[in-house]
């Protein structure tokens, strides 16, 4: 009884540290950013115009776990703070909390940092949550918990634990190695951890799902395939009998409608109705903003498009995807990516690794006005937007907006 006390995460929001917790994020503020928002979104710059998003950068989700991480660490200043991976996947943001003195521990459990935990530890459990296994493992440690995780991230808990105490298999949205995927997974095992899942990473995937709901799969391979995507026990002959959707709340929207199609289909195919079918369609508004927002923007006839963010950060990757598509895109985590106006440092989709790309001649000496759009991700801070923007405008020969 006395543990569960202990256990139970604390509230860090407290009059006492708000006022300095606010003063901290004052940070990543940018009056510049607030500034081209009021203008419509449009900067005039020497041979350029460059337009926002209607919608980009800090979603309220990442808002709050900065505030809480911050709160932890003024509330608790003479004990030792752990956080569990990152509290968002963005390297600025990050940086700032490490000066803190923030402890790391890693999302494997069976590490060494873990033996080290006491009563007298503070553990930041990340916006993306944490597994089952290991809030039970936190639990035994009794350590003082401070939980960031986002609402709408257990609104995704919520209803794969629902799949699973209804007997559904979930069928899971996301990448089966990012953290808030693997929580969610732990999530629908239920509360007796007899729970089914299968995490489905895209729409080529879900297709092999489909196809085996059909009778047309080869069950090795099949497992092969998804080796480690999927939880103990699973068997594709008996759980995609019944099959229940979820995803992880930062994926491609239109993708997840492709995957829903697809499998209800399937279904259907085989049962002659979707009774045995469920969907929730669980990606977060502000993930649904962000990629409508850049939908628009694109409809422009721009000549490049940025995106800023951290290269980990799954909302930010699928907004350098959707761009990729239709425009040049440069996918930088910061201002010091524009190395010159014929190069430039970004994120490369394909080969998964940042790496210097030169500029063609008519973006890096163009005959006519250009017309460029920036956007970033959910956990990108508007400062790190105004250094991307001032460093543009720079390079354009505009030494102050
Ligand atoms: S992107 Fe969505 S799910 Fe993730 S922290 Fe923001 S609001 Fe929450």
């Amino acid at each position: 009884m006395a543990n569960e006390k202990v256990n139970r995460p604390v509230n860090v929001r407290r009059p006492e540290v708000m006022e300095q917790v606010a003063k901290d994020l004052a940070r990543f503020h940018s009056p510049l950013v607030d500034c081209i928002r009021e203008q419509g979104n449009e900067l005039e710059l020497p041979g350029m115009r460059l337009f926002l998003a209607d919608s980009f950068g800090f979603c309220d989700g990442v808002k709050r776990a900065i505030e809480i991480a911050y709160a932890a660490c003024r509330l608790f200043k003479d004990r030792r703070i752990w956080l569990i991976g990152e509290i968002i996947h963005n390297p600025e943001v990050n940086a700032q909390l490490d000066a803190f003195g923030l402890l790391h521990l890693p999302w494997k459990m069976d590490d060494p940092a873990y033996d080290e935990l006491t009563p007298e530890d503070v553990v930041i459990m990340p916006a993306f949550g944490v597994s089952v296994e290991m809030r039970r493992l936190l639990d035994s440690k009794g350590v003082t918990l401070v939980d960031s995780t986002c609402g709408n991230v257990i609104k995704v808990w919520q209803r794969v634990r629902a799949y699973a105490a209804a007997g559904v298999t979930s069928i899971i949205h996301g990448k089966a190695r990012h953290e808030e995927s693997m929580a969610t997974a732990s999530q629908s095992q239920g509360t007796d951890g007899k729970g089914i899942f299968l995490v489905v990473f895209d729409a080529d995937d879900a297709r092999l799902v489909a196809e085996y709901i059909n009778g047309r799969g080869d069950r090795e391979s099949f497992l092969q395939h998804f080796k480690g995507s999927y939880s103990c026990g699973f068997d594709p002959d008996a759980h995609l009998a019944e099959i229940g959707l979820a995803n992880q709340t930062t994926m491609l929207k239109s993708e997840t409608a492709e995957i829903q199609d697809m499998l209800r289909a399937a279904v259907v195919e085989r049962d002659g109705s979707d009774a045995r079918f469920h969907m929730f369609d669980t990606i977060c508004g502000a993930t649904q903003d962000r990629q409508n927002a850049l939908f628009s923007l694109l409809e422009k006839p721009l000549d490049a498009m940025f995106i800023i963010g951290g290269y980990n950060s799954s909302n930010t990757t699928h907004l350098a995807h959707i761009a990729a598509t239709k425009v040049p895109t440069f996918f930088v985590s910061a201002a010091d990516c524009l190395l010159s106006r014929e190069s430039i440092r970004c994120f490369d989709l394909a080969l998964k690794k940042e790496v210097e790309r030169p500029l063609p001649a008519s973006l890096s000496h163009p005959e006519r006005e250009l017309q460029v759009g920036v956007t970033a991700g959910a956990s990108c801070p508007a400062n790190v937007i105004e250094d991307v923007i001032c460093r543009i405008a720079e390079l354009c020969g505009c030494s102050e907006i």
